[in-house]
This record gives structure tokens, C-alpha cells and sequence, in this order.
């Protein structure tokens, strides 16, 4: 039996959603792989993937059979109880990575927050309250919870809300000196992002990652790495951790763990774990039986030689265009990122003009994304069909000739 549902349209938006955002001016209503189609019945190649969340497309047959198997099983129990697709995916999370111990939560900004707690309260048992202080990198993202946007640092984000939390200072991101600085032995973490991505897709030079792991090491404090936005296969590796070959004390995890079904992760090793006792850290839908059965299915996915391979092949075929594009038409002074998260510079006559260039996309039939208001970026599904890459390219590059020729 299906109801009736009453017709919506995007002025309903400004209506009756708080306006926190500005949505795009058409809705879209069904996907499939890389392409999305809005309530018009227009159709549109999917290079934003959601903000790098959907790693295999829209409705994947793959993920579309564990979310409706699991849903047909059993839905929410809470933690008062374990459940199968939780415990399967912490094996799955234990067994590819650095760490011994999962803990599962709903978003990036979760992750980040019991991460930061965690780091707190490892050093606040191992050597008491002063040693609380975390050490942050200008123009990092982690989230937009108060200790998350603390941590990151924008003003943007962190200003107007009365007091933030305390101990916490930013260096340069990419500055090792800057870091060690101002790394003491009241700091329990270092936090990063292997690869910055909503304030410009900056990837970390390699002597900065070993650079800070060295320095943790020699105050004791926890190398926690943000792989919110570079995890689960973004960089071409499983992890960025990999990509690099420098391992955090903590990882958090999000966005493409659960291919765009709600779920975060930290990873960690058993001995930070023991911090945590019953009690002391919580969420009531974490680690959730629908979640979790789907982010299995995505790393079951992903996690492949063939599939890691294929996404360092567009990465190369998505650089080569966008150079290409970028000079012809002097938009891009440069192309950089890692795998598929990618980010072309905007070239000096078109500094700050991020978001004219992702509305023109979008008048030629291609979502893109910003990383601020000076670079352009591509986060497309990580299965994404080699003649859909093209072909959006094509748009792009329709959209961007008449843009530049105004
Ligand atoms: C998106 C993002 C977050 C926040 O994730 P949410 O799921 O929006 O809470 C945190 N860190 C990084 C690096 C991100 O890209």
C-alpha cells in the first residue's frame, strides 16, 4: 500500500527548513551510479558524490542488497546489546588497518569527538589534568559539533557561539618547524588530515607526517589522524595512513564508510582503547545493524587490489582533462590531490569565483564541489564508468568555455 505524498518544491526550503543552508535550485530525486535525476526529469553527471560520501555511486546493487537484507533482519537494537553487522565490520576495520579496536558512531564530527575525548582522557589517566592540551592545523575541517569546530579552528565555524574549549592551538598546516614549535609536553594530540579537504584539497608533504609522528613520540603525545573525507579508498589506498606510510595513534572515519548510509568510525590500538570503560563514551544508534551492514558491503567493495587500482587510473584520466581544461581556458592555475579527491586551483583572474564555476557546471549537466572559495573539487564515486568521466568532462568543459568567455 503506498500513500499518497503531498507534491514538494525547493521554495518549500526556505519555508519551512531551518536556513542553515543554500541548496542548489533543483531537487534531485533518483540516482543511479554516477548520474542523478532532479524532479524535472533533467539528468546530471555526479562528480560531487555527495561530499566524497557516495565511494560506489548512487544505488550500487551491492549496497542496495545488504541495506535492504539487513532491513528485512533486524534494524536498531542500541548497545545495550551487540549485533552481528557491528562485529563483522569491526573485524573487516581491525583486519586492513593499523588498528585492534573499533568504536562506531553516525557521522565524521562523532568520530572526531571521541577521538578528542579519547586523546584526553589517555593522557589525563597516564599523566594528569595539565597534559590536555591538542594541537590543530590552520584552516583544518573536523565537524561542526563545539569541540569540533574548536579543534578546526575557522572562525567562520567557531565564532558566535560563546566560549570554546579550551587548550587547544593551530599551526600551519604543512609547517613542521610551526609544529614543533609548539608541541610541549602538556599536549596529548596532534591532529591532522592527510590530506585537507574542505579548505583546498592540500595534500601533507611526507617529511610533515614523519616529521609529526616523531614529534609525538617524543612527548607523548597521540598522532590522531581526521580521515573523514581521505578514507575508505578516496586516496587510492584504503586509508591515506597507507598512502603515506605513517601510522596514527587514532583514526576517524565517515563519509565513505557508509557509501551514503550514516556511519563514522574510530580505530584505534587495544591499549588507548582500555581508556574507554563502560560508560564513559556512548552514542544510542552507533555502530546501528543498518549501518554497519552496509558499510561492510562497501569495504568489501572497495577494498581490492582491482578496485584501489582503478581509482589511481581516473585519478590520472581526471588530471590529464583538467589540466588540459584548466589551461586552455586560464582557469586552473593547478591541479592537485590524491586519488579521487582532487583540486583545481583557481587561477588568479578567477580567485574567489569557486561558486559561479560550480553553478555553470550544474547549467551543463555536471555536479562539482567547492574546497573554499579558490579551488574547484571532484570527489566522484570511486567506481565511477570510464565514458562517465568523459562525458561529464565534456560538460564541464562546456560549462567552463562559457563561463570564461562572458
Ligand atoms: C566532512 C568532514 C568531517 C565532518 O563529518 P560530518 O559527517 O559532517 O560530521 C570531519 N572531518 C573531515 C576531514 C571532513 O571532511
Amino acid at each position: 500500500m503506498s500513500v499518497e505524498q503531498a507534491p514538494v518544491q525547493r521554495a518549500d526550503f526556505d519555508q519551512v527548513m531551518v536556513p542553515n543552508y543554500a541548496p542548489a535550485a533543483f531537487i534531485p530525486v533518483r540516482g543511479l551510479g554516477s548520474r542523478v535525476w532532479d524532479q524535472s526529469g533533467r539528468e546530471l553527471i555526479d562528480f560531487a558524490g555527495g561530499i566524497a560520501v557516495n565511494a560506489l555511486g548512487h544505488c550500487h546493487p551491492v549496497l542496495v542488497k545488504a541495506l535492504t537484507e539487513q532491513a528485512n533482519q533486524l534494524w536498531h537494537v542500541s548497545n545495550v546489546f551487540t549485533n552481528e553487522p557491528a562485529l563483522r565490520l569491526a573485524h573487516k576495520l581491525v583486519e586492513a588497518t593499523f588498528a585492534d579496536r573499533a568504536f562506531f558512531c553516525n557521522s565524521g564530527a562523532e568520530a572526531n569527538e571521541a577521538a578528542f575525548k579519547l586523546a584526553r582522557r589517555v593522557a589525563h589517566d597516564r599523566f594528569g589534568p595539565e597534559k590536555h592540551e591538542i594541537i590543530a592545523t590552520v584552516n583544518s575541517f573536523h565537524g561542526r559539533t563545539l569541540f569540533t569546530v574548536s579543534v578546526g579552528g575557522q572562525p567562520k565555524y567557531s565564532d558566535g557561539f560563546g566560549p570554546k574549549i579550551t587548550g587547544i592551538s593551530h599551526v600551519a598546516y604543512n609547517d613542521l618547524d610551526a609544529l614543533k614549535a609548539q608541541i610541549s609536553d602538556k599536549t596529548c594530540a596532534v591532529v591532522i588530515e592527510p590530506i585537507q579537504g574542505e579548505s583546498g584539497v592540500v595534500p601533507a608533504d611526507q617529511a610533515y607526517l614523519e616529521g609529526a609522528r616523531a614529534l609525538c613520540d617524543q612527548h607523548n603525545a597521540l598522532l590522531v589522524f581526521d580521515e573523514v573525507q581521505t578514507g575508505v579508498g578516496r586516496s587510492g589506498s584504503l586509508y591515506a595512513y597507507q598512502h603515506f606510510g605513517v601510522t596514527p595513534d587514532i583514526l576517524t572515519s565517515a563519509k565513505s564508510l557508509g557509501g551514503g548510509f550514516p556511519i563514522g568510525a574510530m580505530l584505534t590500538t587495544s591499549e588507548l582503547a582500555s581508556h574507554f570503560a563502560p560508560g564513559t563514551h556512548g552514542t544510542t544508534y552507533g555502530g546501528n545493524p543498518l549501518g554497519c551492514a552496509v558499510a561492510c558491503a562497501v569495504l568489501d567493495v572497495v577494498n581490492t587490489p582491482e578496485t584501489l587500482a582503478g581509482i589511481r587510473e581516473r585519478h590520472a584520466r581526471f588530471k590529464a582533462r583538467l589540466e588540459l581544461i584548466g589551461e586552455q581556458y586560464g582557469l586552473f592555475s593547478k591541479v592537485r590531490g590524491v586519488g579521487l579527491l582532487i583540486g583545481c586551483v583557481l587561477s588568479e583572474a578567477w580567485a574567489g569565483k569557486a561558486k559561479a564555476v560550480l553553478d555553470a557546471a550544474e547549467r551543463d549537466g555536471v555536479m562539482v564541489l567547492q574546497a573554499g572559495p579558490d579551488v574547484v573539487r571532484f570527489a566522484p564515486s570511486l567506481v565511477i564508468e570510464h565514458a562517465d568521466i568523459d562525458e561529464g568532462l565534456d560538460r564541464f568543459e562546456r560549462a567552463v568555455a562559457r563561463l570564461t568567455q562572458v
